[in-house]
């Protein structure tokens, strides 16, 4: 049934897109962490008692799959990303400048998909809360970049942090959303390898890591790595934001389509946002369309 155990923290690997991995704390208070797994095992959960808390770690479709299985929870997220779980169209609009062709293609696969179901948050996730649920406290940690309102959680006695979709896979760090940061993300994950921890339990891929804070280096060097293509490629002369995308520095020249998404404007909003970055520190500057290389 668990594919990790430490005393009442068990943690369900969800299969890939648009599932993720879930968390459980069977304790005192009964408590699931993205219900976006596994409906069998989820139901199976709730067959065994009320599940008091429903956590949904960040306002994107794959962590909410089956959340439409606990009404009767009282249900949890940031209050930056709580909007976007209450109504369909504004998450739509997280999701960049779309024709409406494709805002049509995002609600079906929303709804159909991924089950959205717009739904008011009961109980804001607030950086630093630390919440006792029996024997387990959890500490709330505000990560945001991938989201604004992104959250990571730590367990205190077990030693364990959850980072949700900062999932230190070798796919790399998102940040392709409108309110999605770079900076921020750099960040918060240099905030997460400051916390003693045994395990790392993530959102996607293998979802089980040794606590070794290395695991987070490697995932936030390929957002330097990124950056570092990125500045090869305008060495080559100046570049409009068209030519940067085409180059496919993070999807490849020819992404497949994942779900509803359209990987080239997801390239292009993170392309966009590293731009902006190089901009800032003064490597680059804009003259109309074109990205120019400074020294
Ligand atoms: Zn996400
Ligand atoms: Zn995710």
């Amino acid at each position: 049934m668990f594919d990790f155990t430490k005393g009442a923290i068990k943690f369900i690997r969800g299969g890939r897109y648009p599932f993720c991995h879930s968390l459980l704390v069977d304790d005192q208070i009964r408590m699931i962490i993205d219900a976006s797994s596994d409906k069998d095992k989820l139901q199976s959960i709730k067959d065994q008692g009320p599940v008091d808390y429903l956590i949904t770690s960040h306002a994107h479709e794959d962590h909410i799959v089956f959340n439409y299985l606990f009404p009767e929870s009282k249900f949890w997220a940031h209050p930056s990303d709580a909007p976007f779980l209450a109504d369909l169209e504004s998450l739509i609009d997280c999701y960049g400048d779309m024709s409406e062709e494709d805002k049509k293609r995002w609600r079906e696969f929303l709804q159909n998909d991924c089950h959205y179901v717009p739904r008011k948050v009961d109980l804001f996730l607030e950086e630093g809360t630390i919440m006792d649920l029996g024997k387990v406290r959890m500490q709330i940690i505000h990560a945001p970049g991938h989201t604004k309102g992104h959250c990571a959680f730590y367990f205190i006695q077990e030693k364990i942090m959850f980072t949700a979709d900062l999932d230190l896979t070798k796919a790399g760090p998102y940040y392709g959303d409108r309110g999605s940061d770079i900076e921020e993300t750099i960040q918060s994950l240099k905030r997460l390898k400051t916390f003693e921890v045994e395990t790392y339990l993530t959102s996607h891929g293998k979802g089980i890591f040794d606590g070794d804070p290395a695991n987070i280096d490697r995932y936030l060097e390929i957002i330097y790595l990124r950056e570092g293509k990125l500045i090869e490629f305008l060495k080559t002369g100046p570049k409009t934001l068209e030519q940067v995308v085409k180059e496919g520095i993070i999807y490849g020249q020819s992404p497949n389509a994942l779900g509803a998404w359209d990987l080239t404007l997801t390239e292009k909003i993170m392309m966009a946002k590293h731009l902006g970055r190089l901009a800032r520190i003064g490597r680059v500057r804009q003259e109309g369309e074109f990205f120019i290389l400074v020294a």
